[in-house]
């Protein structure tokens, strides 16, 4: 063997050991110290390639906008982080729309949010690389919810509420969920319904435009394309095609079985039942049938369309 392999083999291990630490202070929200102990890491071991550099340029960027921010606490489980620097009719728009997000959020889906949750808006010239399409991101931390906002999202209090009525379904989703994993078309479908971002009619001439998008009417596909982080560097006009087609197939399951239907689905997806068993429970169809409900909806004629 040459006589470097030990080295290699030892700092291997070190890396998986600080990568792990990284990752539990990232989840505790102890930011400053995630990023000392991954630049510990680094001075060790090297820079380690593949998906570890955009998980650094995330905790980076949170952190900083935690240190130039003052903090909110809105009340015992809301509290908004945006910087000293913003003017204060944005972080007020912030705060308002914050509330009312949560408040539309909770009262469509009739629950209450019991774990604290942090919304922290990016510093202005963050590099987010690492988030695609126009939100932010929501996330579950070991002790709180965490939405984290470009600081576009928070410019005006429609944009802001907008944005942050999908981030909070997804909070939403976290605790109904109880840890349990949920399919992502669900989710980023009920996100977007819940903030009214669906169109039917831009699905129409999606899926006429090209075929690669007439493929995304199932919902295997859909999952493959919201799920894969390389087809969001790879095509995201797919991946956002596939948010606008989650969309709009919650849209169409609320519209024939009500939210609660699906609000229903995930209370079952986190006593532990698969989602073929949940669906058909919750919604009392099976999800080959809303399915095929949905894309004979999209293909069929446009109820809407003027007669020739
Ligand atoms: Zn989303």
């Amino acid at each position: 063997l040459p006589e470097d392999t030990p080295n290699i083999f030892s700092s291997r291990a070190a890396l998986s050991g600080y990568l792990q630490i990284v990752e539990k202070l990232y989840m505790d929200d102890q930011l400053d110290v995630a990023v000392r102990a991954a630049q510990d890491a680094f001075e060790t071991t090297g820079w380690p390639a593949g998906g570890w550099t955009e998980f650094y340029n995330r905790l980076v960027c949170e952190k900083e906008a935690r240190d130039f921010s003052a903090v909110y606490k809105l009340d015992p489980t809301l509290t908004i982080e945006i910087s000293r620097d913003a003017p204060s009719d944005m972080r007020e728009g912030l705060e308002s729309a914050a509330l009312d997000a949560r408040q539309k959020v909770t009262s469509l889906l009739e629950m209450e949010l019991k774990i604290p949750c942090i919304v922290s808006v990016f510093l202005p010239d963050a590099p987010l690389e690492f988030i695609s399409g126009s939100y932010g991101y929501a996330m579950r931390k070991n002790s709180l919810s965490k939405i984290c906002l470009p600081w576009e999202c928070a410019q005006s209090h429609e944009r802001a509420l907008r944005t942050l009525t999908h981030e909070f379904a997804h909070v939403a989703c976290y605790e109904l969920l109880e840890g349990k994993d949920e399919p992502s078309w669900l989710a980023e479908g009920l996100a977007l319904y819940l903030c009214g971002d669906v169109s039917d009619e831009k699905c129409r001439q999606l899926v006429q435009s090209d075929p690669k998008f007439a493929r995304l009417l199932s919902m295997s596909h859909l999952q493959t394309a919201l799920s894969s982080s390389d087809l969001r560097k790879d095509d995201p006009e797919l991946v956002s095609a596939a948010y606008k087609l989650a969309g709009s197939l919650v849209a169409w399951w609320v519209g024939k079985k009500g939210l609660h239907s699906l609000r229903d689905a995930m209370v079952m997806l986190a006593r532990g039942w698969n989602t073929t068993l949940a669906t058909y429970v919750a919604a009392e169809m099976s999800p080959h049938a809303i399915e095929r409900g949905w894309r004979d909806y999209i293909l069929g004629p446009n109820p809407h369309q003027p007669l020739a």
